[in-house]
């Protein structure tokens, strides 16, 4: 691994998010590390671009290596502000998640189709603060091309994957109360629960990036009252991680291509929402 400030020749095509667990996907080949300074501060950390399947791909560990950073401290624009300005056009997201159904196992894997967003207003949640106002569409908050894709090879895979659901993103640290949990899966219909989604997905479609979550289910949240201990939370994870850098192996030669404008409308986010 070589330390080195980014250079023009620098470019990536596909951008890999990594959550809890992974922090290293561990099949990039000719990696180097690359430190981008953006206008809004550091990333979480350096950015790894190197090749897979001889697509250029820039991984970037949301927490940090080592889990340095919590949910509400994630510099988010950051992330996005150096994926964007590295070049790249499709954006897959990793994250652990809980369950808020039954038939959502640990070990599970989700692509959800929707977000509910439950922060409290600490995160930066746009590129624009003024003068240039935008109000971008979050209607169909994931780009659909990429979702298909990450179903259609999971599927090929063998893995359990539910190709919809609800993703209730809290502000964290902490986990919810029982009643809370209650109220996420019963009274707002949600599926699975997790810190991180925003505003990295508000962000990305502002930066019109195609944009997917890969949601690996952990455990089931406190709504189940199951106890579930940190072995085998940790059991299910690295069995997680395991098959997700086997799916991103596999993902990443099908994002090849530029987007295709017929399938998704991602990169013309913001045609008709600057004010
Ligand atoms: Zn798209």
């Amino acid at each position: 691994m070589v330390f080195q400030i980014i250079k023009p020749e620098v470019r990536a095509h596909v951008g890999i998010i990594g959550g809890s667990g992974l922090y290293d996907p561990g099949i990039i080949e000719n990696p180097v590390e690359v430190k981008i300074d953006t206008p809004y501060g550091p990333t979480s950390d350096y950015i790894i671009v190197g090749d897979i399947s001889s697509v250029k791909v820039a991984f970037l560990p949301r927490h940090g290596r080592g889990h340095r950073i919590p949910p509400h401290s994630i510099n988010y624009r950051a992330n996005i502000w150096a994926l964007k300005a590295l070049g790249v056009k499709w954006v897959i997201s990793v994250s652990a998640i809980g369950s808020l159904r039954w038939d959502y196992k640990p070990g599970d894997f989700v692509v959800p189709d929707q977000f509910i967003d439950m922060t409290k207003n600490r995160r930066n949640y746009t590129f624009f603060d003024g003068p240039v106002t935008v109000h971008v569409s979050m209607a169909d908050p994931f780009c659909e091309d990429l979702r298909e894709k990450i179903i259609g090879v999971s599927s090929k895979l063998g893995y359990t994957i539910h190709a919809s659901g609800t993703y209730v993103c809290i502000e964290g640290p902490r986990f919810s109360t029982k009643a809370e949990s209650r109220v996420w899966k019963d009274v707002f219909k949600a599926d699975i629960i997790g810190m991180t989604l925003v505003p990295e997905v508000n962000l990305a479609c502002e930066a019109q990036l195609c944009y997917a979550t890969l949601a690996m289910v952990t455990d089931y949240d406190v709504w189940a009252e199951r106890p579930v201990t940190a072995e085998e939370v940790s059991r299910v994870m690295a069995s997680n991680i395991e098959r997700a850098r086997k799916l991103l192996y596999e993902l990443i030669p099908h994002l090849r291509g530029e987007p295709d404008t017929s399938k998704c409308s991602c990169c013309k986010a913001l045609e008709y929402a600057i004010v």
